[in-house]
């Protein structure tokens, strides 16, 4: 299948053949098709896909006919959790929309107002914008949504894991009835059905097989780690490895910032961003990761969000994440558009509750391995694949318990063995857990 096939006239077309895109992912081929036709849509897609291009294209389609732009108005609106991720979606527009006559601006929080306002007073066909700053915007009567034709809800799992409902509630509630749609979400959660039914009414259900997900091109897997030695293996695998670049995922600003100074102790050259970082310092750092003067960056999970950089070869989780679909989503930073990627996470026995989430998420046991000088004193069992958590403590029953080597569940499947790796080399030999004596419920749950 062609772009051509897709419903998309030649100035677009003109673009994705100077980007070299050739043959549209499977989401693209799916949805832009519908989409152009005015379709609503609600698709269950990860980063990696080509999410972007598949609300993007159909956009630039639909708005290239349209009439000339009014003061404060937009004609499309795209909302994102984060301003990185405003800001990557706005890039492309501007990519995919260079051959036409569009103006899009992004809006975040953290900048200045004015500039913003002016923006908008000069009309804007298309504006990709975090929602708590968009509102503001509305609010100070800065913008107007009364021409409003299509509305993006990007991410919108994560917009609401981030506790932007009111502020989406309010934004749906003023746009015009009479408006296409298009929601994309990495999970089909109940929310997020729950928000797809207020705002996308009559849509069309789309669900592609992702990449991300269905693994071939991510190697992923672990190591084993008592929490104070972390750093110090990160040191050691960087210096072992010939690895070219590495996104690395850690949970706090605080501990984002320990660790740059922990690796260049130890001589690694590595940069950070986070929330507490200036908007100007997190960009420049961005774009000197992304040219591959930084080679290593440190990120918490939120400020990643945005972060596309083609090929990225390795992304490190130095924590384990929860939920267990940001694990999804942070190794779909790698192994992008057909490239081998590589998933590599850091994990102590803290992290076990994480660990039976995320191996349950994605029905597999990560092949996990022990680093010469780095065996773990407090040794992590081996999950079984259908935890679920629970609000309530769970019974003390089956269904959490991690199993140990000798006890493995008939449902689980047959788990990689633990491997041993010399010093960072991947030729790894197998090394039986004795954990036996491990208590079952090893997070306190009873
Ligand atoms: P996204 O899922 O939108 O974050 O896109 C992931 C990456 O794939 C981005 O770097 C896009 O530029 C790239 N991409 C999207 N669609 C295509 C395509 N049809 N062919 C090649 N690359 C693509």
């Amino acid at each position: 299948m062609s772009f051509s096939s897709l419903g998309l006239s030649q100035p677009i077309l003109d673009s994705l053949k100077d980007l070299g895109y050739d043959t549209p992912t499977p989401i693209q081929a799916e949805a832009i098709p519908l989409a152009v036709k005015g379709k609503s849509l609600i698709a269950a897609a990860q980063t990696g896909s080509g999410k972007t291009a598949t609300f993007v294209l159909p956009i630039l389609e639909k708005l290239a006919s349209g009439e000339t732009l009014r003061k404060k108005r937009a004609r499309a609106l795209i909302l994102t959790p984060t301003r990185e991720l405003a800001i990557q979606v706005f890039k492309s527009i501007e990519a995919y929309g260079k051959n036409l006559n569009l103006k899009a601006m992004a809006v975040y929080g953290g900048v200045d107002y004015a500039p913003q306002k002016q923006q908008l007073i000069e009309g804007v066909d298309i504006v990709v914008a975090t929602p708590g700053r968009l509102r503001d915007l509305y609010t100070q009567r800065a913008i107007h949504f009364d021409e409003v034709e299509l509305l993006v809800l990007d991410e919108a799992d994560k917009m609401l894991d981030m506790g932007f409902i009111e502020d989406i509630n309010k934004i749906v509630d003023t746009l015009p009835e009479h408006k296409q749609t298009l929601l994309f979400s990495a999970t089909l959660s109940r929310q997020v059905r729950e928000l797809a039914k207020e705002t996308a009414v009559n849509a069309v259900q789309l669900s592609v097989t992702q990449k991300s997900e269905g693994k071939p091109n991510i190697e992923q897997w672990l190591v084993t780690v008592d929490k104070d030695k972390k750093s110090a293996l990160l040191s050691h695998l960087i210096k072992q490895s010939d690895w070219p670049q590495a996104l690395i995922f850690i949970e706090t600003k605080h501990g984002a910032a320990k660790l740059v100074a922990q690796l260049e102790n130890r001589e690694i050259q590595a940069e950070c961003i986070h929330s507490g970082r200036t908007q100007a310092i997190r960009e420049s750092i961005l774009a000197d990761f992304k040219s591959g003067k930084i080679k290593y960056l440190i990120s918490t999970g939120i400020s990643a969000r945005g972060i596309d950089i083609d090929e990225l070869p390795l992304v490190i989780n130095y924590d384990l994440p929860f939920p267990a679909d940001e694990y999804v989503h942070r190794i779909g930073r790698t192994g992008r558009a057909g490239a081998k990627g590589e998933a590599l996470s850091l994990v102590s026995k803290d992290d076990f509750k994480n660990l039976c989430m995320i191996e349950s998420r994605i029905n597999q046991l990560i092949e996990r391995r022990v680093i010469e000088g780095f065996e773990p004193r407090k040794l992590v069992p081996v999950s079984v694949l259908n935890f679920v958590p629970k609000n309530k403590p769970a019974k003390k029953s089956t269904v959490n318990k991690p199993v140990t080597e000798g006890r493995q569940s008939k449902n689980t499947p047959k788990r990689n063995s633990e491997k041993h790796t010399d010093k960072g080399s991947r030729k790894a030999k197998t090394e039986t857990l004795k954990d036996d004596k491990l208590p079952l419920n090893p997070w306190g749950r009873s």
